[in-house]
C-alpha cells in the first residue's frame, strides 16, 4: 500500500504487501466486526448488490485498510484508494467516481479529512448514485446530473468525532476497531515470523506480542527490527532474551511504551504534579501536534489505564506513576 501518513515521524511499513492477510479467515483478531462483515459480504454477494458503505474507526495500525482490501476480495470486486488530504478539489473525486465499475469498493483513508467542497460531491453519491457537477461560473453556471455505477465506499477514520454529522449518518456499517489482546498478536507475530522464514521461538514471539501496543503495525515493525537482531548478532532464532534485548536497545520497554510515551507520561509527572493538565499545553511542550498526541500516543495510554481524560485536562494514573518508577504526590492515588 502507501505510505502511512499515521505513522510516527520516521517509520513505514516495510514489505508490507507480503504479510497483509488476503481473506477473511486468515484475518486475526476483531472477531466481532469480523462475524458482522462476513454476514453483510455474503448478503451483498447473495443479493448481487452493492456492499452498504462502511466506515472503519480506530487508532493507526489496527487494519482498516487491510479489511477494506480484504472486504473488495471477498465481493469479488475492484478496489480503489485514496485519501481525504489528497482529494483537494471536487473534480478530484468526480473522476474516481466516475470511473468505478459496478459494486466496486473505494476506500477513503483519513476521510475526516475531506475538504468540505469534497465532502458536499460526495452526499449524492452515496445516497443515490449520482454526481451533480456545476459547469461554468455565475449566471451561465448549469447543473450536470451524472448516473454513477452503485458502489461502496469504504471511509477510514483515527477520529470519529471529526466527522460531520451528515457524513458519519451515511455509513450503513459503522465498525470500531479495537486494540488486540497479546494472545492475537502472538499468533500474528508467530504467522508473520513464519512467512519472513525467520525462526521464532514461541517465548520470543510472544515477547515482541506482548511489547506492541496492541497494533498489529507495530508487532509487524518489531518483529522486523527483532529479526535484523537476531540475524546480525545472533543465530538467527529469536529467542525470548533475544527479543527482550533487541527491544529494549530499540527504547521499547515492558508495557510496548516507547520514548515518545514515556516523554507523555514523564512531562504530566514531572512539571505539572501529575495533571490534571489540558492537551493544548502538552501539544506545545511536547513539540508535538495535538493530533498526534490524540490519535496515536493517547488511545493505548488510556486503554491501559496509565492515564485518565477529565473535564479539567489529562491526569496520570496511578499505574503510571508506577511505571515510571516514581513517587505519587500525596493524595493523588486515592483519585484512582
Ligand atoms: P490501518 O489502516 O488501520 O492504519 P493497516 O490495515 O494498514 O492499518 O494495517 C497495518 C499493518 O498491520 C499492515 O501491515 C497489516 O498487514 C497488519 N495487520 C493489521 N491487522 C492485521 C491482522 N488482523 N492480522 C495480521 N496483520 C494485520
Amino acid at each position: 500500500a502507501e505510505p502511512d501518513p499515521d505513522l510516527r515521524p520516521g517509520e513505514r511499513d516495510e514489505n508490507d504487501r507480503a504479510l497483509r492477510p488476503q481473506m477473511l479467515d486468515e484475518f486475526i483478531g476483531q472477531a466481532e466486526a469480523r462475524a458482522n462483515l462476513k454476514v453483510f459480504i455474503a448478503s451483498a454477494r447473495a443479493r448481487g448488490e452493492a456492499m452498504d458503505h462502511t466506515l472503519f474507526h480506530g487508532p493507526p495500525g489496527l487494519g482498516k485498510t487491510t479489511l477494506a482490501q480484504i472486504m473488495a476480495r471477498e465481493l469479488g470486486v475492484g478496489f480503489r484508494m485514496t485519501s481525504g488530504p489528497v482529494l483537494a478539489k471536487a473534480g478530484d473525486l468526480a473522476a474516481i467516481l466516475s470511473n468505478l465499475e459496478a459494486r466496486d469498493v473505494l476506500f477513503i483513508d483519513e476521510i475526516h479529512r475531506l475538504n468540505p467542497a469534497v465532502e458536499e460531491v460526495l452526499y449524492p453519491a452515496l445516497e443515490d448514485f449520482e454526481l451533480d457537477l456545476v459547469i461554468g461560473e455565475g449566471p451561465a453556471a448549469r447543473t450536470l446530473r451524472i448516473e454513477l455505477q452503485p458502489f461502496t465506499l469504504v471511509g477510514a477514520t483515527t477520529r470519529m468525532g471529526l466527522l460531520t454529522t451528515p457524513l458519519r449518518d451515511r455509513f450503513g456499517i459503522p465498525t470500531r476497531l479495537q486494540f488486540y489482546t497479546v494472545d492475537e498478536l502472538h499468533e500474528i507475530v508467530s504467522r508473520n515470523a513464519r512467512k519472513m522464514g525467520a525462526p521464532a521461538e514461541d517465548a520470543g514471539a510472544l515477547e515482541i506480542a506482548r511489547r506492541a501496543r496492541g497494533t498489529p503495525r507495530i508487532a509487524g515493525r518489531l518483529l522486523r527490527r527483532v529479526v535484523d537482531f537476531a540475524v546480525v548478532e545472533g543465530d538467527g532464532r529469536i529467542t525470548r532474551d533475544l527479543a527482550d534485548n533487541a527491544l529494549t536497545r530499540l527504547g521499547v520497554d515492558h508495557l510496548g511504551l516507547d520514548g515518545a510515551d514515556r516523554r507523555y507520561l514523564r512531562l504530566i509527572a514531572e512539571s505539572y504534579g501529575g495533571g490534571p493538565v489540558g492537551i493544548e499545553t502538552l501539544s506545545a511542550a511536547l513539540s508535538e501536534s495535538r493530533d498526534a498526541l490524540e490519535e496515536v500516543i493517547e488511545p493505548y495510554l488510556l486503554q491501559q489505564g496509565l492515564i485518565q481524560r477529565t473535564p479539567r485536562g489529562r491526569m496520570l494514573a496511578a499505574a503510571a506513576w508506577r511505571h515510571l518508577g516514581l513517587e505519587a504526590p500525596r493524595g493523588q492515588n486515592d483519585l484512582f
